[in-house]
């Protein structure tokens, strides 16, 4: 595709994928796999010079140029910025190692959707002897004398050597550890004050029938003004001309329509709550529903697509705030910005209290289902160094 534009843009993607990947092994080895308890743990010359390797001051957008000439070809491997919620035109350069993953690794498809891998890690928790407590929330983590001695929910008080907390870091901080002392730099208005990553509205339709007119899986739509519908995404802007990522999964996976049928999930990228300088009411979901169903019907074979959807559920950045706790319903957590990551994002091992650790990702190394793995396994690599030590 590339060489069908440019023979010279062609060569500069091959460039890219290069450079990016030695930048990749760097941030592997050095960056994404490991803690950064202690300042020493990042100001020592050898991760000093292993940052500066990772050249990562410059913005996606402005890297891309150094390869493609051609606007749409660097576009279209740097919004992929956006699957962890920071803006191509913004973000720390690094981020673009995300399309270069996708490229020379593949894009890989769990059997039964993403709920299969829950279901998994479920299923194993409980054959090594998990107990799981279901819809049960959270509403304070136990600290007695510095240390966090479990969890309450409601009445109910579970009593535990340590805690592990997967909500959203932000949350946690501000609503779940209710002691200053022990909440250490993450006071309140520090949570108010960081930068958040976008929201997005989300639209998970049945269908009627199936649609053999569209070829793929993962379909992208850009807005015909990406420029502008990027700044409205980060300024809190009402997004005019959206741009889409349409998912087609029943067509790999026919288990996951009825026979004869697809399902079909839309994502819109949009400012996160806190950014948003409008009130989401019923009617900016209907707004954006209208702008999202109006967009799809361009497309070959989906003319008709508003009298073909049999089931509608709509998630909005208010759903999840309330549902999952996401604080300002920023899906991604914490922005990935140069002063909110690595040893500048929250780690695993909380500063102030003992017993209590963090996972997911608003803590290091950030969002997205495999870094949040790897930020589960640093955090266990914590907890169980601690319990040794003792
Ligand atoms: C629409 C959308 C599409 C995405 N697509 C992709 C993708 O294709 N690939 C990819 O890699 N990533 C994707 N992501 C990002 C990815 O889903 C997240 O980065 C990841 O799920 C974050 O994991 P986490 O464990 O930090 O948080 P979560 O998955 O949100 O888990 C936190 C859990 O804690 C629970 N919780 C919160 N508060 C409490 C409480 N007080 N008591 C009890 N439980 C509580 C929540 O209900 C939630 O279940 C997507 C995200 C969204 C929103």
């Amino acid at each position: 595709m590339f060489e069908g534009i440019s023979g010279q843009d062609a060569e500069g993607f091959l460039r890219y994928l290069s450079d990016l990947y030695h930048r990749f092994n760097i941030a592997r080895d050095h960056f994404l796999q490991r803690p950064f308890r202690n300042r020493k743990d990042f100001y020592n010359p050898f991760i000093i010079s292993q940052g500066l390797k990772l050249r990562t001051l410059n913005n996606a957008e402005n890297l891309m140029k150094k390869y493609i000439k051609d606007k749409r070809m660097r576009q279209m491997i740097s919004f992929q910025t956006l699957y962890i919620g920071i803006s191509p035109n913004k973000g720390p350069s690094l981020y673009t190692i995300i399309p270069m993953i996708e490229f020379l690794y593949g894009i890989w498809f769990i059997k039964g959707g993403m709920r299969t891998m829950a279901s998994a890690m479920e299923r194993l928790f409980l054959e090594l002897g998990g107990k799981i407590e279901y819809d049960t929330s959270v509403d304070r983590i136990v600290i007695e004398e510095g240390k966090a001695t479990g969890v309450s929910a409601g009445q109910k008080t579970i009593g535990s050597d340590f805690v592990m907390c997967n909500a959203d870091f932000p949350y946690a901080m501000k609503n779940l550890v209710k002691e200053p002392g022990h909440k250490g730099k993450y006071k309140d208005e520090k949570i108010d004050k960081m930068e958040y990553s976008c929201s997005c509205f989300v639209l998970y339709l049945g269908m009627d029938r199936k649609y053999p007119e569209i070829d793929t899986v993962h379909n992208f739509i850009f807005s015909e003004k990406l420029d502008a519908n990027i700044n409205q995404i980060f300024d809190g802007s009402v997004i005019e001309d959206p741009s889409l990522y349409m998912y087609m999964a029943s067509k790999i996976d026919p288990t996951l329509a009825p026979e004869g049928k697809d399902g079909i999930y839309v994502l819109m990228p949009l400012s996160d709550i806190k950014t948003m300088k409008y009130q989401w009411t019923a009617e900016t979901s209907k707004m954006y529903r209208d702008k999202i169903i109006g967009k799809i019907r361009e497309l070959p074979g989906m003319e008709d697509i508003e009298n073909e959807i049999v089931t509608e559920t709509m998630v909005s950045p208010l759903d999840f705030e309330q549902q999952f706790n996401a604080n300002n319903g920023a899906t991604f957590g914490l922005k990935p910005t140069l002063t909110q990551s690595v040893h500048l994002r929250p780690q695993s091992k909380a500063t102030h209290c003992d017993n209590l650790y963090f996972t997911g990702s608003s803590t290091h190394p950030g969002a997205g289902v495999p870094i949040v793995l790897l930020s589960s396994k640093i955090a266990v690599g914590e907890l169980l160094k601690d319990e040794n030590h003792r």
